[in-house]
Parts: C-alpha cells; structure tokens; sequence
C-alpha cells in the first residue's frame, strides 16, 4: 500500500449536523454516488451538500467528491455519520457526484477517492481490499432500501490499483 504519489485534492468544508459520536472501531468504507438526478455534475455536487446540510434529510456521508476531483469534508471522520443504517457504527462513508445511475466516474474523482481513503486506511488502520469498501448497493442494507450505487461504470479494481501505486 503507497499512494504516495497522488496529489492532495482541492478540499473545501461542508459540515452536516446529521451524524453520532465517535464511531467504535472502524474497519472499512462505504461507497456511495449521489444520484440526485440534478441536470449537471456541479448542481448535484450543491445539491447533496445542501440535503446533508439539512437536519430534516437525517443523511449524510464523511466525504462527497465532486466532478473536478473537489473534496468536501462534510462530518468529521471521528464521527458516525449517516449513510448505511447498520453499517453507520464500524464504516466510513464517502459519495461521488454521480447524478444517474450509468453516469461517468471522472479521473478526478477516482484520484481524489484513492487519496481520500488512503489518509483514512493508515489513521484507522484497515486495509483497503474489496472486502473493506463495499458498494453501497452490496451491503444488506443498501439491498434492504433498494439502493444501486454505484455500480458500472464504476471500477473498484481501478481504484485499488491506485490505492497501491500501480
Ligand atoms: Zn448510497
């Protein structure tokens, strides 16, 4: 595991009150993508930053990457935020701007992720692996509420690949 050659993102702050306490014990990470269905990549990027800001949406994400590769820290890592039900106490969650499903993962996207979850894996210290970063769609809970993110085009061996400087 290295990634030292990724390029810190361009990091902007969004904070969400919809989040508990300290998580537990963390041993992977959840990946969302938004699918708001807003009309471009920058309205859906305001758009979710706005419902997590929402205490009446009762949802939120560690993380949401934009389009550009833009990073917005929305609940402190520390924290439990509120993305997979039961999921929420021993994993990170983290979305990419993905309007519809089908839509593109930019590169910038997949950059800003890999170094993302790279700062992550060394200060909780879990491995990054298929294992620990289940599509949200994957998860029982994601099944239980029907949900299909991410999905293709997404391609979690090209992110892992990066998380391991290949
Ligand atoms: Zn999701």
């Amino acid at each position: 595991m290295s990634g030292e050659g990724l390029t810190p993102p361009r990091i902007i702050s969004a904070p969400s009150p919809n989040h508990d306490g300290p998580r537990p014990r963390t041993i992977g990470c959840v990946l969302h993508s938004t699918r708001g269905g807003a009309p471009t990549v920058e309205q859906e990027f305001h758009a979710t930053l706005a419902w997590f800001a929402d205490p009446r949406s009762q949802v939120s994400a560690h993380a949401v990457i934009a389009a550009d590769g833009t990073l917005a820290q929305v609940v402190d890592p520390d924290l439990i935020a509120w993305h997979c039900r039961a999921k929420n106490a021993s994993y990170l969650g983290v979305e990419l701007v993905q309007p519809r499903l089908g839509d593109p993962i930019t590169d910038a996207q997949y950059q800003t992720l890999a170094w993302w979850l790279m700062q992550m894996a060394r200060r909780y210290g879990f491995p990054l692996t298929v294992e620990t970063l289940p599509e949200h769609w994957e998860t029982p809970e994601g099944k239980a509420d029907g949900k299909t993110d991410i999905q293709p085009p997404f391609d979690r061996m090209k992110l892992l690949k990066l998380c391991a400087g290949a």
